[in-house]
């Protein structure tokens, strides 16, 4: 309506040239709403489903936004060459599955395994007093660190494939972004580092990451690293966070960076919680009192997080999911690689001998029976009667995992996470919460403490950063 009243006017007007200028600025300025998000054609009930209730289940879960905090397709794009905007048979996520799924915004993890992790600190530990000075020589230099260039490179991963798929795929670092690309109909990526060694103990790192858009960190993955212990290893370094810990939990509030306790110590939880100044979140972390797994949380360690105003994001892994699965795979696991172990040494490498003894303990090893869709549920609801419906998310690990439940196989099978819950007496607001809309609300309080510490100066490095805080 302006711009036709305008054009009318610059028809006749002194200064048509000026007008002319004035309305492509003002066409530019206009913003254009984004198109209704919307909802494919329902497919029919699965068996055994109620087709009404399948039908509201699946309405509503495309229109609600779905999030999950952690998946790892990335390492697939960067090992493998996985590009995502093509439908693929293996794996869990690419672009038209999760379209299929409505799985709107997905946190891609920024994934440091363990075996990146070194030890440079020698080499910068002291540096000269002077330019004119030699920077001293350790007497051994430790291993090389390549956790940085690790992260950096999944990152590049990350970016090259939102711009090779610009019209389904937008980068996001925001809350309103998220939902702004979830409006426009497109996929909302986002970035987690997993693994606090990627910033090699250094503040400086931390930050530069989060120029480059990275919205959480878990603090550890399976290794203790420079500043916080992991529920892995079985002896603590560090027993929680050490000095630099602390730092870099209060550097994240700063940044506007959600801390994630997922694969942590319990002393680094405790920690954690203390330090941290807004939520806390538990990225892809399943039910203790369920499985017995320590990268689970117990009751206790959720009423924590939730009195702190944190979310869990139940994680699908079989193994996190069923102690009796777990149990069942790992036994599994270990007679069939002695057994595959002996079979390598006893026949050559390519020779039809020892691919006849591989075979042959593939049919004697078939896969372990999964847990139903059902255990994933009840880790779900478990969370809600322990935290509340506030605290409560999805962060599934896909493609990060050897296994996950029978029904949920890929991200086109997450409308059946919400029928369940549904049929279980959810109502639709519990529902959008789990779906998404706890973790937006955590996020939107980090961006808040962001900006309500906007004045304070970045962290610094001290000489006692390296000392136990217990
Ligand atoms: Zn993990």
């Amino acid at each position: 309506m302006l711009k036709h009243t305008l054009a009318g006017r610059g028809k006749t007007g002194p200064w048509p040239w000026f007008t002319a200028v004035w309305l492509t600025i003002a066409a530019a300025a206009q913003t254009v709403p984004p198109a209704p998000p919307t909802v494919p054609n329902c497919p029919p009930a699965p068996t055994g489903y109620d087709p009404a209730l399948w039908q509201r289940a699946w309405t509503l879960h495309h229109d609600a936004v779905v999030v999950d905090t952690h998946i790892d397709t990335t390492s697939l794009v960067l090992d493998r060459n996985l590009d995502m905007g093509l439908r693929q048979t293996t794996g869990h996520v690419d672009l038209p599955r999760a379209a299929q799924g409505g799985l709107d915004a997905v946190f891609y993890s920024i994934y440091v395994d363990a075996r990146f992790h070194g030890d440079e600190a020698p080499l910068f530990a002291k540096p000269p007093r002077t330019v004119n000075d030699d920077w001293p020589r350790p007497a051994a230099p430790g291993p090389a660190n390549g956790s940085a260039r690790r992260a950096l490179a999944m990152i590049d991963g990350l970016c090259r494939t939102a711009a090779q798929h610009p019209e389904r795929m937008q980068l996001c670092s925001s809350v309103a972004e998220l939902r702004a690309a979830v409006a426009a109909g497109k996929h909302a990526a986002l970035m987690g580092i997993e693994g606090g060694h990627a910033i090699e103990g250094d503040l400086g790192l931390l930050r530069q990451f989060a120029r480059l858009g990275v919205r959480y960190m878990t603090l550890t993955h399976s290794n203790h690293n420079e500043f916080a212990d992991s529920c892995a290893p079985a002896e603590p370094r560090w027993g929680g966070l050490n000095r630099l810990g602390v730092k870099v939990v209060r550097e994240m509030n700063r940044l506007g960076m959600m801390v994630d306790v997922s694969h942590v110590s319990d002393a680094t939880f405790a920690d954690a919680l203390q330090a941290s100044r807004a939520p806390v979140i538990c990225s892809h972390s399943s039910m203790r009192a369920l499985c017995g797994h320590r990268r689970n949380i117990t009751d206790a360690m959720l009423r924590a997080l939730a009195a702190q105003g944190g979310v869990v994001m139940i994680n699908y892994n079989c193994g996190f999911l069923d102690d009796d699965y777990a149990v069942r795979a790992s036994a599994t696991r270990a007679t069939r690689q002695i057994e595959e172990k002996a079979a390598r040494a006893k026949f050559p490498a390519d020779s039809n001998e020892l691919q006849t003894a591989l075979r042959a303990l593939d049919h004697r090893f078939p896969p372990v029976a999964r847990p139903p869709l059902q255990r994933l549920v009840e880790h779900v609801w478990h969370a809600l009667t322990i935290g509340g419906e506030d605290h409560v998310g999805l962060g599934s690990d896909f493609d990060g995992v050897p296994c996950v439940p029978e029904g949920m196989d890929d991200a086109t099978f997450l409308p059946r996470l919400t029928y369940e819950l549904l049929a279980r007496g959810a109502t639709e607001t519990t529902v959008r919460k789990v779906l998404g809309e706890n973790l937006l609300r955590v996020f939107t309080a980090v961006e808040a403490t962001a900006m309500r510490l906007a004045d304070e100066p970045p962290a610094r490095h001290g000489d006692d950063d390296r000392e136990r805080r217990h």
